[in-house]
């Protein structure tokens, strides 16, 4: 690891070239399908290490464990963890705050260097980090790689994006004068991720605190500590100061509180559920005694998100479409598609057509490669069949519904298809966070355009029509941050597709675009007389 003087000799690499959307393996090639089977095999073999916190650069060891589990085979152990405890939150802030006096005045050219540093490691070692997420999150080979790959382009991006701020100026000239705009860092920030997306969301939040020149106390999932601490590594290997990230996985309600509530904590970005962000909101609002800044919060929250199929939409593309969306990573992601309103005149012929797709979803083992592999853990298996049971009386279940058992006891779920949903049924309105699917009957356009407004959400939203008003009409008044047309409602792409919420789905911070370094910055404005 470097030191902080070492901080400022890391070479400068300029980003090559324009940014490019790191391209999606081929896994139908052979090559590619034997790479990631090697390297299940290597990192299997590194299964069940146990790692320290990291906090000041130091090496730090708890009395309580946090173990993370193949949620496949719950048996596994994937990696043993120190959980840091509100006495940490004190070391670790303190460990920020240091280090961001010199962090701070680190140039943004250096800054820029690390993260591409670290894309070139996680470059290298793509198909283990695919690996890692397969046994730690149970995603199949397609999920983890765009997993690693939002990885690389969140790092490569906001590395651009800090370069094209640090040489921002202000729009006018004041005659006489030499203005400038310097957007400066804010201080220590939280970093507070989730399991669904445990590297890009992770490293997407961090890489941003710190290019920016701000440091972090970063607190993974307690489901996907082991992903967080190889990007640590990388992260150290790529030559990032002592201090600069602070890698502590921890409980929400003690570490997590702690650090959100520590008067030296400037700012918090969080990404999780909606009743977390909400209590981390209220929690950062109240100033604490010695507290000289009101924190500001950007919160990545949940969602409930509709595909609307028109009646004259391409019928197979839309089938298609649902299906990727409410089932890829068995529908654990803030942007599955949990509701399918479908026009009349097409609705019984569009159940029937998904009824048949859904049957042919195989579900198993994703160090296999099935298309659904399990969910996170035993408590969110239990919650989701609870919401097929309550969906099953709220509307006709027409496939899935049950649990799947298999020899090593794993958290599967079948692909759950429930249809004849009213548009204010629990699981109209509540967030499943799982394979299960709503599909609901609406009158016409407009009246499947009011069903999709009608939750307290507002994250993602396809249309399916090949109809120019309704796309139109549907681009005004589909009230979601991130709406699609013709396509899915999952897979956004770093810089084409920012990404965040309206309403009750967060602050809208748009992750992955021109935006998003900002609100990790205060700009400075200098105005010199000539
Ligand atoms: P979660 O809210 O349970 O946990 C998120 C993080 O917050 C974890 O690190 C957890 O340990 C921590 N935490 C828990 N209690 C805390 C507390 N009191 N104080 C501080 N931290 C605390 O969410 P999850 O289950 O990890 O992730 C799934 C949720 O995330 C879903 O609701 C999903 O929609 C949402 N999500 C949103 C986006 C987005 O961009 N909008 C992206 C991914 C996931």
């Amino acid at each position: 690891m470097a030191t902080l003087e070492q901080a400022t000799v890391i070479l400068p690499r300029a980003p090559q070239g324009a940014f490019r959307n790191e391209p999606f393996i081929d896994f139908s090639q052979h090559a590619n399908a034997h790479a990631m089977r090697e390297a299940l095999t290597r990192v299997g073999d590194q299964l069940g290490h146990e790692y320290a916190l990291i906090i000041g650069g130091e090496r730090v060891k708890t009395s309580g464990k946090i173990e993370s589990r193949n949620p496949a085979r719950p048996a596994q152990v994937v990696g043993v963890h120190q959980k840091a405890g509100a006495e940490h939150a004190e070391l670790a802030v303190a460990a920020a705050l240091k280090a961001f006096e010199t962090w701070k005045f680190v140039s943004a050219e250096e800054r820029a260097a690390l993260l591409l540093g670290a894309v070139e490691i996680i470059r290298d070692r793509k198909f283990d980090f695919c690996a890692w997420l397969t046994y730690e999150v149970g995603k199949n080979w397609a999920e983890a790689d765009a997993d690693v790959g939002e990885t690389i382009d969140f790092l490569e991006f906001y590395a651009r994006e800090a370069l094209r701020l640090a040489g921002a100026t202000t729009p006018i000239q004041y005659p006489g004068e030499k203005n400038e705009l310097l957007y400066i860092p804010l201080g220590v920030g939280a970093v507070i991720s989730p399991w669904n997306f445990p590297f890009a969301i992770m490293a997407g939040m961090t890489a941003a605190a710190i290019v920016t020149g701000n440091t972090v106390v970063l607190k993974p999932s307690s489901d996907s500590p082991t992903i967080a601490a190889r990007f640590m590594e990388v992260l150290e290997e790529a030559g990032l100061p002592p201090g600069v990230v602070n890698f502590c996985p921890g409980s929400g309600a003690s570490f997590g509180n702690a650090v959100v509530a520590h008067p030296k904590t400037r700012f918090i970005a969080f990404t999780g559920s909606k009743e977390v962000g909400l209590d981390v909101h209220e929690r950062a609002a109240k100033t604490q005694p010695g507290q000289i800044w009101i924190k500001r919060t950007i919160l990545e929250m949940g969602g409930k998100d509709s595909i609307i199929v028109s009646a004259d939409a391409d019928f197979d593309a839309a089938v298609a479409g649902v299906v990727a969306s409410a089932f890829g990573f068995s529908g654990q992601k803030c942007s599955a598609c949990s509701r399918a309103i479908v026009e009349e005149p097409i609705y019984d012929a569009f159940v029937e057509r998904l009824r048949e797709k859904v049957a042919g979803l195989t579900v198993g083992d994703p160090a296999a490669n099935p298309n659904m592999g399990p969910v996170v853990n035993e408590s969110a298996m239990k919650s989701i069949l609870e919401y097929a049971a309550i969906g099953a009386k709220e509307g006709r279940l027409v496939a899935g519904g049950k649990a799947v058992e298999t020899p090593d006891k794993g958290y599967f779920v079948e692909p759950t298809v429930i249809v004849d949903v009213a548009p204010d049924a629990r699981i109209s309105q509540e967030e499943i966070f799982g394979p299960v699917l709503a599909v609901i009957k609406a009158r016409d356009f407009d009246h499947a355009l009011e069903i999709a407004n009608n939750t307290e959400f507002g994250l993602t939203g396809s249309v399916y029509s090949t109809d120019r008003r309704k796309l139109d009409h549907a681009r005004r008044a589909y009230h979601v941050g991130n709406l699609y047309f013709n396509r899915k409602c999952t897979g956004a792409m770093v810089g084409a597709h920012p990404f965040g919420g309206f309403n009750m789905s967060g602050t809208d911070s748009k992750a992955g675009g021109a935006d998003y370094l900002l609100l990790f910055t205060q700009a400075k404005s200098v105005g010199e007389k000539l």
